[in-house]
């Protein structure tokens, strides 16, 4: 008898979203095959700086982050894991007026949410971080937010995930979704067919052009944004801050993680000419620190996109255990601005590494959560604009409950992927 290879969900990505989505399926009894065409935290999920962030968010995001929030605090048990978790606090600061408004728009914000966040003075931003000089016009300080070590987090996942049943199948690439009947039954892979009912598309990067073989157009952009990490130094503070032209946080081991202002670099390929115009008032909003390069992905795009190409075939072969290429000005910027706000660590500190990754953008700057209207079974879970981190837990609970309980514990309206069509969409409402 031939044995079918079943599961009531297929999972696509083996980020923090999928693994997360997996973990809480499979502690639920769901049969999950998670798919992921490269390791596990390839892409995005190891390359993110690593803060869990509830201030100056969008205010449609706020009630999900402060549940990933309350469970980021109890993960390291949750998932018996050292996932390097820091409740130190997450602290904006302002060199400018119109930045120090910004912050004092956040408060009724996050006053209806119950998110205790302070404003600061100059000085006061002083007093928070030793060392750490101004001038500064204001800050902005969020006690319950931290940081965490992004790969270790979502290797947590994936190990509990399995640990509860979960088959995670790593170097297994999906290239096809099972659409007979007009719904989904399951995914094509490389190495086969998968039948489910139910397909979670977390692609993160690649989620537009998977949609894409479901018949569905996912406005997404990929921005290249650069991380630097420095030596070690004595420990400074606990506090993942964000300042003007350089955010950063410090690691157990005494090395910072930096980001720089100018860190948004879109590659422009054939997918950056899809549904531009959606993309206008996140551009309008963010061209100071949003830098185009036309060249070589443009050029490579076009080739994989001639008839004969064996992309077309396999349409994310060349994707694989790729390493973006880290913007070196970005991150000689953000050591610059670093030493600026630390003139005492001159000399001692230095960028021991650089790496980049690929941010996968919304028109909206909010992630895309739910089924799609036109095809039953299909669940996107991707978009999350450089904040899926911080999601990642609480994406994954709402996805089982989506999946087990046909409805999720807390409203994914301002989530839906139909807002595309709909027209629906404004300038990102978030202050950071
Ligand atoms: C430099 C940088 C810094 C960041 N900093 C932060 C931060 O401080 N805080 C924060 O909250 N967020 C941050 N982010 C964003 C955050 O990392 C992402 O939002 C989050 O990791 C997204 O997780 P994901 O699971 O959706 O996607 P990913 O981690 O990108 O995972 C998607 C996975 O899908 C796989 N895949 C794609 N197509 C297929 C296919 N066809 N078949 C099989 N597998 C496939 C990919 O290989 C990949 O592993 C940062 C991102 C970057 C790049």
């Amino acid at each position: 008898m031939v044995e079918l290879d079943q599961a009531d969900v297929v999972i696509i990505g083996g980020g923090i979203v999928g693994c997360a989505a997996a973990y809480y399926l499979a502690k639920r009894n769901a049969k999950v095959i998670l798919v992921e065409k490269g390791r596990i935290a390839g892409e995005q999920s190891s390359r993110a700086w690593g803060f869990v962030r509830i201030q100056g968010r969008d205010p449609d995001e706020v009630p999900l982050m402060v549940e990933s929030n309350r469970i980021w605090r109890g993960l390291e048990a949750e998932l018996e894991a050292d996932i390097e978790w820091v409740q130190g606090g997450n602290l904006a600061i302002a060199k400018d007026d119109e930045r120090a408004e910004r912050f004092r728009d956040w408060l009724p914000i996050a006053r209806s949410f119950g998110v205790e966040t302070r404003v600061l003075t100059g000085t006061q931003v002083e007093g928070l971080i030793p060392g750490i000089k101004g001038p500064f016009t204001a800050g902005m300080y969020t006690s319950i937010d931290g940081h965490a070590e992004p790969g270790k987090a979502t290797e947590a996942f994936a190990k509990a995930a399995r640990e509860h049943g979960a088959d995670i199948r790593t170097y297994t690439t999906a290239e096809g979704i099972d659409m007979a009947g007009g719904r989904v039954g399951g995914v094509f892979t490389d190495k086969g067919h998968i039948f489910a009912d139910v397909v979670i598309n977390a692609a993160g990067a690649h989620a537009a052009k998977l949609a894409r073989l479901a018949g569905l157009s996912l406005p997404q952009r990929a921005v290249r944004a650069t991380v630097a990490q420095t030596t070690p130094v004595k420990p400074v503070t606990s506090i993942g801050t964000w300042a003007p032209g350089v955010s950063f946080r410090q690691k157990r081991d005494g090395t910072f993680y930096l980001a720089g202002g100018a860190s948004s670099i879109h590659d422009v390929t054939l997918e950056s000419f899809r549904q531009a115009r959606m993309f206008m008032p996140n551009y309008l909003k963010n061209r100071r620190i949003f830098q185009m390069n036309i060249g070589r992905e443009l050029l490579h795009d076009v080739r994989r996109a001639l008839p004969g190409s064996e992309a077309r075939e396999h349409p994310f072969a060349h994707t694989v255990d790729v390493e973006p290429e880290p913007d070196r000005a970005t991150a000689v910027e953000s050591i610059k601005g670093f030493v600026e706000l630390f003139p005492e660590l001159y000399g001692q500190v230095k960028i021991r590494r650089m790496w980049a990754g690929m941010i996968d953008a919304t028109p909206d700057a909010v992630p895309v959560i739910g089924e799609a209207d036109e095809l039953p079974g299909f669940i996107f879970a991707t978009g999350f604009s450089g904040h899926g981190f911080a999601f990642g837990p609480i994406a994954g609970k709402l996805l089982s409950e989506l999946v087990l309980d046909g409805r999720p514990s807390l409203d994914l309206h301002a989530f839906r992927f139909e807002r595309f069509a709909e027209g629906d969409l404004a300038a990102p409402k978030n202050v950071l």
